[in-house]
């Protein structure tokens, strides 16, 4: 585990907010699938919008809040994201809606948001006090093996994602954590020691 950023004064009285990026194909499910089940306080997972169209076996409402783009503007424009942006430059917008976040740090939940570099640096600005957690492949080779085995992508958008990586790689020492997934079990045991270190 390494600490990348001095912890910030700003304390959240009500609830945890805790924000987990990482390029896609860093392993980032499967770690956090295992540390929802060893969590050090029950974990309640925002559930983001986006305009891009389900891939199969997605679910609505519990992988995302699929949104025709006319919706997602509306909702925009009225004011219901926390943080939106387009992700991967393809004209897809992902985000994070108030309600998904706001009420439940009130009751004192704690919240986790699996969102990109400018989504994070976005909520920061409005809770400061979040626990910020970068995972990182073991390298980016590492990552395109994966990208390539997973094959969901077409050649252009593999590649696409890689320079999302690689721009995201720049991007670590935004956050307070970051954690590299070479060993599946032993960065699922960081994770969890963040978590306790922050309060759980
Ligand atoms: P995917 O299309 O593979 O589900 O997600 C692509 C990327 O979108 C991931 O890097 C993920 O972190 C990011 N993402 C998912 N939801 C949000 C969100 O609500 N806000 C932002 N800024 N990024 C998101």
């Amino acid at each position: 585990m390494t600490r990348v950023n001095a912890e910030s004064a700003t304390e959240q009285r009500a609830g945890k907010l805790v924000v987990i990026s990482g390029p896609s194909g860093a392993g980032k499910t499967t770690l956090l699938k295992r540390l929802y089940a060893c969590a050090p306080a029950p974990l309640i997972v925002s559930v983001s919008a986006t305009t891009r169209p389900p891939r199969p076996g997605e679910r609505d409402g519990v992988d995302y809040h699929f949104l025709l783009k006319e919706e997602f503007e509306r909702r925009r424009l009225r004011g219901d994201f926390l943080e939106c942006c387009e992700v991967y430059q393809r004209g897809d917008w992902y985000g994070t809606l108030h309600s998904e976040v706001a009420p439940r740090l009130a009751a004192g939940k704690w919240v986790v948001l699996e969102i990109d570099v400018q989504g994070t640096l976005a909520v920061l600005q409005h809770y400061p006090a979040a626990v910020t957690i970068f995972i990182r492949p073991g390298s980016v080779d590492e990552l395109e093996r994966r990208l390539r085995q997973r094959g969901t992508e077409s050649e252009a958008a593999l590649q696409r994602r890689l320079d999302v990586a690689r721009r995201e790689l720049a991007s670590v020492d935004r956050y307070r954590y970051q954690v590299v997934n070479d060993d599946v079990d032993r960065a699922v045991d960081e994770l969890c020691k963040i978590l306790s270190c922050c309060g759980g």
